[in-house]
């Protein structure tokens, strides 16, 4: 876990957004190898081992796999957008393989969530989530999510944390969440850009308005 990175990390608990305290066992350059992330509200510990974080459910593993070809590559950056260098982008199951390619070209932040098809070390930031993403409202600049099953709970909350104008790009059986506008789809993905409202303005209106789900 990159150590810059805990700053965007959040409680995942039903309380105020709280940011979280890292207690650091070992560093590996400037990423947090093994530790605990504290939560300052509801002491919850969330447990790094090797770089992972486990949020709500134990770590997974990842074997990896195939590495992406250039043209794959290509398309996952340009339906991100990630023409300017910098930022932080999401990346869920099998999505992480891009990782290495897209970090190349782009010299953006990687965060993996659920990762599969790629090695995982301390220098390389995962998550491990169930439904419920530790992100703090429009940290991300960009989201990829991969094949595998996805939650409502869990696209209205990566939503959330892609900020205004921001993409997100998903297979297309993944209902769009709200918040966020389609641009276009084909056979097997959509991409669609996060609403250029404030994401952080007051929430309750909102919410009892459409009644979504968060
Ligand atoms: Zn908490």
């Amino acid at each position: 876990m990159f150590i810059e990175l805990v700053d965007s990390l959040r409680c995942i608990a039903d309380h105020e957004d709280t940011w979280l305290v890292a207690a650091v066992a070992e560093f590996r350059g400037r990423h947090l190898a093994r530790g605990s992330l504290g939560c300052p509200v509801c002491r919850t510990q969330y447990q790094v081992e090797n770089g992972e974080v486990a949020f709500g459910r134990p770590g997974g593993s990842s074997e990896p796999g195939v590495p992406p070809d250039e043209d794959t590559v290509l398309r996952a950056r340009a339906l991100l957008d990630l023409a300017e260098p910098g930022g932080l982008v999401a990346l869920y199951g099998d999505a992480a393989s891009l990782a290495l390619a897209l970090e190349e070209e782009t010299q953006a932040t990687f965060l993996l969530v659920n990762p599969q098809g790629v090695r995982l070390e301390p220098g390389v930031s995962t998550i491990w989530v169930e439904d419920r993403l530790p992100l703090a409202p429009g940290v991300l600049r960009a989201a990829m999510v991969g094949a595998g099953p996805v939650t409502g709970v869990f696209m209205a909350n990566l939503a959330t944390a892609v900020r205004a104008g921001g993409r997100i790009v998903a297979p297309v059986e993944v209902p769009l969440p709200d918040g966020v506008a389609e641009l276009a789809r084909d056979t097997r993905e959509w991409v669609a850009e996060r609403s250029r409202e404030r994401v952080s303005a007051p929430m309750p209106l909102r919410r009892a308005q459409a009644g979504r789900r968060v």
